[in-house]
């Protein structure tokens, strides 16, 4: 099984990702703690993409299509993969077909978990203030640069995927519990 977790800065994508890999075994594709971890690592990649990740921004497709592009090659065994914060615009959508396409697999599903904004803002700032190694980027100030972004760019693709019949949108905003139990029905999962 294949499937990309959707939704803005916040929504809850890696806390379901995390749920999703615990209980039948796919492989989470994040390009947030792909590139987190080059920072960690201190690569050239690493050093450049921190300070567009400071900012809010988007890292280059480039680079985020050749890290999954990596990743996808050096995994192609595993049972399935959920895509987390990825693709982020059109360009890495296409790719993204592209590259499933050349190893013969196929995109299952597209969960949109939907949040509204004030939700979101309120959220990171509780977070920020309850972790003392809140993450650089986890400010109000790049979180609203975050959601512009998100606006912008990210749901841009969502018509990408309603045409291929593949996107279910769940109500972000219940608890972690119901989301998730929402995300399963959607992919019949039986548990
Ligand atoms: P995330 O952990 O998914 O919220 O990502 C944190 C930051 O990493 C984002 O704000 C972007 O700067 C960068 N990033 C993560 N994934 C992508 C992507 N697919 N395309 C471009 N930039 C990304």
């Amino acid at each position: 099984m294949i499937i990309i977790l959707f939704g803005p800065p916040g929504a809850g994508k890696g806390t379901q990702a995390d749920n999703l890999v615990k209980k039948f075994g796919l492989i989470q594709l994040s390009t947030g703690d792909m590139l987190r971890e080059a920072i960690e690592k201190g690569t050239q990649l690493g050093i450049e993409a921190k300070a567009v990740m400071d900012r809010g921004e988007l890292v280059s497709d480039q680079i985020i299509i050749g890290m999954i592009k990596e990743k996808l090659k050096e995994k192609s065994g595993s049972k399935g993969f959920i895509f987390d914060g990825f693709p982020r615009n059109i360009e890495q959508a296409k790719a993204l077909d592209v590259l499933l396409d050349n190893l013969n697999k196929k995109l299952d599903k597209v969960i949109e978990i939907s949040v509204n904004d004030e939700i979101l803002i309120d959220r990171i700032k509780n977070r920020a203030k309850e972790m003392k190694d809140a993450r650089s980027d986890d400010n109000a100030d790049v979180l609203v640069k975050r959601l512009k972004v998100y606006h912008q760019n990210t749901e841009k693709i969502i018509p990408h995927y309603s045409k291929q019949g593949k996107l279910v949108k769940v109500d972000g905003m219940n608890s972690i519990n119901e989301v998730g139990q929402e995300i399963e029905k959607n992919l019949k999962i039986e548990t």
